[in-house]
């Protein structure tokens, strides 16, 4: 089958084989893929990954031993666990000690023609949600992550570090929330497009003075970004930790301990939490973040588009 595949250097492959789906998994056949941040840093050496890219999907169910399942269009979570580690027994299967991650860790990835995963993490997408609203599931439930992760009242000043597709995402989410949501970017036209139809301030880094806000959710994809983010929050503030950077970086912590700050790494979020946020906020341009498109076969021009950075989402077509 056709395929992405990292091993030390990315290839397309016409050549790969078909994904054997274990019991209990079910065969997916994929119609998009989308290149996320952390498929750029796998190929930096993030995880030590090697084997087909790419966690985010919608496909269509082929083989699969669910009732109700097959023939149906779908999109995944991307963590299967055991079930029986002691984490999991705790209710906290994405930090399963045995996991493996669609594309990311011991499993391959759904940039290729199949994909395999266990049947119970698939959710089928409901007929009046457009594929290009379902591909960004994935990015959109890591951002309802932080909502389940930090209390809120609605009377906070948030901010959103980073002006790429995670920072936007987080941003709008947010705003479904809190009344004052700034996003701050170093990308004028990125902050441009996150605005309009979704109550969001955009403020560009080198002009922004905040220093008190309450939430700060660094996506920035840099090491720096942590450091910017203690700088912006109030003493006794949150900050939301998404980056995840493959280099070792020196940091200075001071302000966490003078300031009291509160560090919340944050991942993947619950897909129920994001299919809700489909639904119940159509207003969420989500495919506005679609930049580009290219098919399989062009992978590689795709991944230099997205390295040149004037590309938010890029989806690659399958079919
Ligand atoms: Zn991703
Ligand atoms: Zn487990």
């Amino acid at each position: 089958m056709k395929a992405v595949v990292f091993d030390k250097v990315l290839h397309f492959r016409d050549d790969y084989p078909r994904p054997e789906p274990k019991a209990g998994e079910t065969l997916i056949r994929v119609l998009h893929a989308g290149i996320c941040q952390t498929d750029r840093e796998i190929i930096r050496g993030y995880m030590g990954f090697r084997g087909v890219l790419g966690h985010e999907f919608v496909g269509v169910a082929e083989e699969s031993g669910r009732a109700g399942l097959q023939g149906k269009r779908v999109v995944g979570e991307i963590n299967a666990s055991c079930a029986n580690c002691r984490w999991c027994r705790a209710g906290m299967p994405t930090h399963c000690e045995t996991r493996t991650v669609l594309g990311i860790l011991g499993r391959n990835g759904c940039m290729a023609e199949y994909c395999s995963l266990p049947d119970e993490n698939l959710h089928v997408v409901p007929d009046d949600v457009p594929s290009d609203r379902a591909i960004l599931l994935e990015p959109l439930a890591a951002a309802c992550r932080v909502l389940a992760q930090v209390p809120l009242d609605g009377t906070e000043k948030a901010v959103v570090l980073g002006d790429g597709r995670l920072g936007i995402l987080c941003a709008w989410v947010l705003s479904t929330s809190v009344d004052l949501v700034t996003l701050v970017g170093k990308h004028h036209w990125k902050l441009e497009l996150a605005q309009g139809q979704v109550p969001v301030r955009t403020r560009h880094v080198d002009t922004c003075t905040i220093d008190d806000a309450d939430v700060v959710v660094e996506t920035t994809g840099s090491a720096d970004g942590l450091q910017a983010a203690m700088g912006m929050c109030r003493p006794r503030g949150t900050i939301v930790l998404k980056t995840t950077v493959a280099e070792p970086h020196r940091l200075q912590l001071a302000p966490v301990v003078i300031n009291e700050l509160r560090i919340v790494g944050s991942r993947c979020g619950d897909f129920a939490d994001g299919m809700r946020m489909l639904s119940d906020h159509p207003e969420l341009p989500l495919a506005r973040l679609i930049t580009s498109r290219y098919p399989i076969s062009k992978a590689l021009s795709a991944f230099e588009a997205v390295e040149k950075g004037r590309e938010i989402k890029v989806v690659l077509d399958l079919a």
